[in-house]
């Protein structure tokens, strides 16, 4: 399978990086893809959906264990946990993995659990890490992160309102939350919370801190899941939750008060590229159904086959093109974290956050379109696909805010740029006075202009 990766990044995997890959690319075409389907199945319908777990998945984390595919998103330097590869390396697993509802979870590399170990590994103390990074890297819980508030604008993180306030040995958590991924889960034991534990301190970006809340606490109220486009995504589902005087202990505080927004940055940062990756992947796997079916003998309109069809094979092409320069943005990104760490790599994870999911949806849709009425039903996973993926142009910060980031970063470019461009002008312009002071005869201008 590594004759798809890209010949400009082949250089800089390990063999054992190589040999991964390849045993990820089966496993997702041959067990998971396939496994997709059933788990729907096994999902059910009415309440028993947010009740049951699905046994396939349990079945493919065994084999997925099994063949060493387990938490490889932990990038290699930056964590003692981690088993070992780069971030450009799992990028390009998690390209195969976002082919497959359900592989991130066989392979323990499923938001927002990633994320959320991430946050662990990184900054939590010995004692939180055995109580919950332990479970979590073993995949026997899952977990959500709660910053998303349904009466205040979040994609402003300083307009988050949740009280967290010190009483004694105890935190006291009230205020509401709502989009907390994964809540839904019957396996979800821990919510990362953030709130405000400072209001009145006068830097905005210190009001903030993040408390461990295991998810049985007394107080917390789950009011309904929230859908996405008509899908609820059971048994994940997306959590509107209250809390009402919830306490915990204060050591469950994570890295100190007023540390907040060090740690949302923190963790968005790999979390975003890892979406992107997935991102590629359903993308081409997009593609590769339309293809299928432009070649479907049994259907074709006024004649001919969609691939005889000018317009489809512009899809076609265009879908390639757009795939391609997108996996080389993600992909940059990912090496410049690795070799810079994520807060070097600012610019290009915005870059790849922006781009991949639009790409992405792009690609999806034109398969929609190829496959009539179809591709919008249950029939094809591109419905499904499409939903999933316009989320992100929201989930981790919506495109605007990356968008305004990125204006001003590149806006702060405006005085030297201007510089520049009028060094160049005054330079023209002593060219051209000295061209005007050459002889007039055409041919001589021209043999003394070549002295300029
Ligand atoms: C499927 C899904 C899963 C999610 N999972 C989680 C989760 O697990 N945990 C969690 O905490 N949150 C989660 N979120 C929430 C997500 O992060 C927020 O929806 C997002 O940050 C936007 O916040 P908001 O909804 O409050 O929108 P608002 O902040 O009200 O923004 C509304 C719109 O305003 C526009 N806007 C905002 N700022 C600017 C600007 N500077 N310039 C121009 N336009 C602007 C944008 O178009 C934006 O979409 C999830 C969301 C979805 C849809």
């Amino acid at each position: 399978m590594t004759s798809k990766v890209p010949t400009i990044v082949l250089d800089r995997l390990s063999d054992r990086a190589k040999q991964t890959l390849d045993v990820v690319a089966k496993f997702v075409e041959e067990e998971c893809i396939p496994a997709d389907p059933v788990f729907e199945s096994q999902v059910g319908v009415g309440d028993a959906r947010w009740e049951s777990h699905p046994p396939i998945l349990e079945e493919l984390k065994e084999k997925a264990k099994k063949l060493g595919l387990w938490n490889m998103f932990l990038p290699k330097g930056h964590y003692k946990e981690s088993p070992g590869f780069t971030n450009l390396e799992y990028g390009l697993m998690a390209e195969w993995l976002g082919k497959s509802k359900v592989a991130s979870e066989a392979v323990n590399c499923s938001a927002p659990d990633t994320g959320n170990m991430e946050v662990l590994a990184k900054y939590g103390n010995e004692e939180q890490k055995a109580q919950w990074l332990k479970p979590l890297m073993d995949g026997k819980i899952r977990s959500a992160f709660l910053m998303t508030e349904p009466d205040v604008a979040s994609s402003d993180a300083t307009n988050i309102q949740l009280e967290i306030r010190r009483e004694g040995n105890e935190y006291v958590l009230n205020g509401s939350k709502w989009w907390s991924s994964g809540a839904g889960d019957r396996r979800c034991a821990l919510y990362i919370v953030m709130g405000k534990s400072d209001p009145h301190n006068k830097d905005v970006y210190k009001q903030q801190s993040v408390i461990l809340v295991p998810s049985t606490t007394k107080g917390i109220t789950i009011h309904r899941m929230l859908s996405v486009y008509g899908y609820d995504d059971a048994p994940h589902g997306h959590g509107h939750i209250t809390f009402k005087d919830v306490r915990v202990p204060a050591s469950n505080l994570v890295l100190g008060e007023g540390r907040g927004f060090e740690i949302i940055q923190g963790r968005l940062g790999p979390g975003r590229i890892h979406h992107a990756m997935r991102t590629i992947g359903a993308a081409e796997r997009a593609l590769e159904w339309m293809i299928m079916r432009a070649n479907d003998p049994a259907k074709k309109p006024f004649g001919q086959l969609l691939s005889e069809q000018g317009v489809i094979l512009e899809w076609v092409a265009k879908s390639r093109l757009e795939i391609d320069a997108a996996r080389l943005i993600v992909l940059n990104a990912a090496i410049k974290m690795d070799e810079l760490g994520p807060k070097k790599a600012l610019r290009e994870i915005a870059e790849a956050k922006i781009i991949v999911p639009q790409t992405g949806l792009t690609v999806i849709d034109r398969a929609v379109q190829a496959f009539g009425g179809a591709g919008v039903s249950q029939d094809t996973p591109l419905a499904a696909m499409w939903a999933g993926i316009r989320t992100l142009r929201l989930a981790d910060g919506p495109d605007e805010v990356h968008l305004r980031q990125m204006g001003r970063n590149e806006n702060k470019r405006a005085k030297d740029i201007t510089e520049s461009i009028q060094r160049q002008k005054a330079k023209t312009e002593e060219l051209m006075k000295l061209w005007k002071t050459l002889p007039a005869e055409p041919g001589t201008r021209i043999r003394h202009a070549s002295k300029l």
